[in-house]
């Protein structure tokens, strides 16, 4: 990690609040990432963002800062959505959140396979501010008579997008990308760049920022 870290750069020179620079020094973060500084401040400016990095170089707190503060500044129902292939990684990533969402008493919801249908349909009739989910549970949500609605969400962010784009979910992608609304900052994380991201930035995602570390296009 410490290769990684700029350590002339903070998280306060990035334009986060002060809640979540609290944080972060409370995390005994001292310095963001290469990934967290490229890819914060455009995605506070607004902008659709692509970052590729290596697993480990910090990728989630490089989108759920941002999104914690665009939360702060206008809180209401459901979000944004978080797609990622894998329970794990759904559950490190409901964890990140949590600890950082604490000051503002964030609501999120994990919808992965393996747990009871009814009990995430009551929770995501509850309107979290923050789903994160893997697409098959999601979509089977969004097909059974759902109780909850994506079309007022701010943010998508696939992570792992490489993985999630491979081909096998295509489907239940489909069926989650007819239920979102056209206007959203759209984030994809990746340790690679594919030829299906390439693909996916030209449908989905309007002149996206774009980032990889030195590492990724080596
Ligand atoms: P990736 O998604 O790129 O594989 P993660 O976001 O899971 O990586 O982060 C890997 C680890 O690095 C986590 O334990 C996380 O808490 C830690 N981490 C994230 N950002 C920083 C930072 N700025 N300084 C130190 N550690 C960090
Ligand atoms: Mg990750």
């Amino acid at each position: 990690m410490d290769e990684d870290c700029q350590a002339l750069r903070t998280f306060k020179d990035l334009k986060l609040n002060t809640w979540l620079t609290d944080q972060c020094k409370t995390m005994g973060l001292t310095a963001p990432t290469l990934v967290q500084l490229n890819c914060i401040p455009p995605i506070l400016e607004g902008k659709d963002c692509i970052g590729c990095a290596k697993t480990g170089s910090g990728k989630t707190l490089a989108f759920a800062l941002p999104i914690l503060q665009k939360l702060s500044e206008d809180p209401y129902g459901i979000f944004a959505l978080v797609l990622t292939p894998t329970r794990e990684l759904a559950f490190q990533i409901a964890d990140q959140f949590r600890v950082f969402g604490k000051p503002i008493g964030l609501k999120d919801c994990v919808i992965v396979g393996g747990m009871d249908m009814m009990i995430q349909g009551k929770e995501l009739a509850q309107s979290p501010h923050i789903i994160i989910s893997t697409p098959g549970r999601l979509a089977d949500h969004l097909e059974s008579c759902n109780t909850f609605s994506l079309k007022r969400i701010k943010f998508l962010v696939l992570d792992e997008a490489d993985r999630l784009l491979e081909g096998h979910f295509n489907e239940q992608l489909k069926t989650i990308f007819e239920a979102l609304p056209k206007k959203r900052q759209t984030l994809l994380f990746s340790a690679t760049m594919t030829q299906t991201l390439e693909e996916l930035r030209n449908i989905a995602m309007t002149n996206p920022y774009f980032w990889s570390a030195p590492a990724a296009v080596a």
